[in-house]
């Protein structure tokens, strides 16, 4: 309840910041002899530049805000707004290119300085959604992207404030030069506060790495404890952004999934699979080096979600922050019946194995399912992928008094919400975590 009340208060808050302009435009005095296409103009503009302004607050990693949503669901809504922000401030020139039935404001050499803003601010904005959108495609590194995506950003908001401030209607009154001001401080103080204040903040609190241990199946486990400090409080399931070789200045972080228990305050572990040109020298970590954690964030925890049981459904690496639940359940000695069913593609790749074997000591009502795509001859488990036939085989009595928790790679988790769907187990008990963010 506590959540969904903060979730709407965030969400209101969104829209009345993004909607406070408009009052600019209709309670202030109004430049004489406008027609209603140019004042429709200028308030989609004025939406759209106070949408730009919000971006920064929605990236900027806020627990309190985050902790109703899920930062996946906050990154998605700043993906999706994004595009409606971007149709809406191209709406503003359309509608002036159509009051004149020409482009003639397009004849740059003929226009004042708050022309060539405008104009650079939209050029900026549409790099900005391009360079997001086919990232993949046009094989941008993701820190070299995020450098782009950062500095684009900045680019458009400065130029459409220029602009705002070149063609000089609405602030005109020293209220409405208040509200400018204010909007414009918040996002350079967002700014310091995401670029120098957060990074300065997380040199106060570094851990040190005391364990890399190879899990096998290229995985390896990332052991940090506080160094000078009380660690963070997280719960299972949830993620970081972890730093190593570098400082929290810098711009590499990557998002890992916490796999210790929640109940654990001496150290934080990582499990994390070799993909890219970070995952691939963790072999290579120094014991005693030092790392930056920026966390916890996420909702896919089932600390949050009471129940008669759970059922967990793991993919590939997707078992790290199943892992953490799995261990922060044996050290609450919960006897609620939890089903795991893990699917790899070899039986090497079923990391924490051992482990979560073991863990049926503690965990008495823990019963597990192994999946493996690729089988020897003498495996006895489950063999290709997870379907409906094989979850309805495995799954409790009753599917809908249970909670599930769904992590791993994006066309396993879409079959098995739909085979969960289609046994009547309710959407609201089903949480997934794909590790994509971007
Ligand atoms: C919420 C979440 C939890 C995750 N938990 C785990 C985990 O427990 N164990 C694990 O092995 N992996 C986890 N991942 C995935 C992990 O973050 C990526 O595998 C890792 O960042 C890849 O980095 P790389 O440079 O080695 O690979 P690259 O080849 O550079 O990147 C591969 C892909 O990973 C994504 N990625 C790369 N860098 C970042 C970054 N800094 N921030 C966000 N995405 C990035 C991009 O989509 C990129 O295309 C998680 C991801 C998310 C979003």
């Amino acid at each position: 309840m506590r959540h969904f009340i903060q979730g709407i208060f965030w969400l209101g808050l969104y829209v009345f910041i993004s909607l406070l302009p408009l009052m600019v435009v209709f309670l202030g005095p109004r430049p004489p002899g406008r027609d209603f296409v140019t004042e429709l103009s200028v308030a989609l503009g004025f939406v759209g530049l106070a949408m730009m302004g919000l971006q920064f607050f929605l990236t900027a990693r806020f627990r309190t805000v985050e902790a109703p949503y899920g930062l996946d669901v906050i990154l998605r809504f700043h993906r999706e707004i994004s595009t409606a922000a971007f149709l809406i401030i191209l709406a503003h020139p359309a509608l002036l290119f159509w009051r004149d039935r020409s482009f003639s404001i397009l004849y740059l050499w003929e226009q004042p300085p708050r022309a060539w803003f405008a104009v650079t601010s939209i050029l900026a904005l549409t790099a900005l959604i391009v360079t997001s959108v086919w990232r993949i495609k046009l094989k941008l590194p993701y820190e070299t992207w995020r450098v782009i995506h950062g500095s684009l950003a900045v680019v458009a908001l400065g130029f459409a404030l220029g602009h705002v401030i070149g063609v000089g209607h609405y602030i005109a009154d020293l209220w409405q030069q208040f509200l400018w001001v204010l909007m414009a401080g918040a996002s350079v103080t967002l700014l310091l506060y995401i670029r120098l204040f957060k990074p300065f903040s997380m040199t106060k609190r570094p851990y040190k790495v005391t364990n890399v241990e190879d899990l096998g199946g290229q995985c390896w486990s990332i052991r940090c404890v506080p160094d000078g400090h009380e660690g963070f409080e997280f719960k299972a399931g949830q993620f970081a952004w972890l730093t190593l070789w570098g400082t929290p200045f810098a711009i590499e972080e990557h998002p890992f999934s916490m796999t210790s228990s929640s109940l654990e305050t001496d150290y934080v572990e990582f499990g994390i699979k070799e993909l890219g040109d970070f995952t691939s020298h963790l072999g290579e970590l120094p014991e005693g080096s030092t790392a930056y954690i920026d966390g916890p964030y996420g909702a896919f925890t089932f600390e949050r979600y009471p129940a008669a049981g759970y059922v967990m459904i793991a993919g590939g690496i997707g078992i790290t922050p199943i892992m953490s639940m799995l261990r922060t359940l044996a050290d609450y000695e919960d006897t609620r019946p939890v089903l795991l069913i893990f699917a790899a593609t070899t039986f090497e790749n079923l990391t924490f194995y051992d482990e979560i074997e073991a863990l049926k000591e503690r965990l008495p009502h823990l019963n597990t399912v192994y999946v493996v795509n690729e089988a020897a001859e003498d495996w006895e488990g489950e063999t290709g992928f997870v379907d409906a036939e094989m979850l309805c085989r495995y799954l409790p009595e009753h599917p809908w008094r249970h909670q599930y928790f769904l992590c791993g790679p994006w066309p396993m988790l879409f079959n098995v919400e739909q085979a969960l769907l289609e046994v009547d187990v309710p959407n609201t008990h089903i949480h997934a975590e794909l590790f994509n963010l971007v």
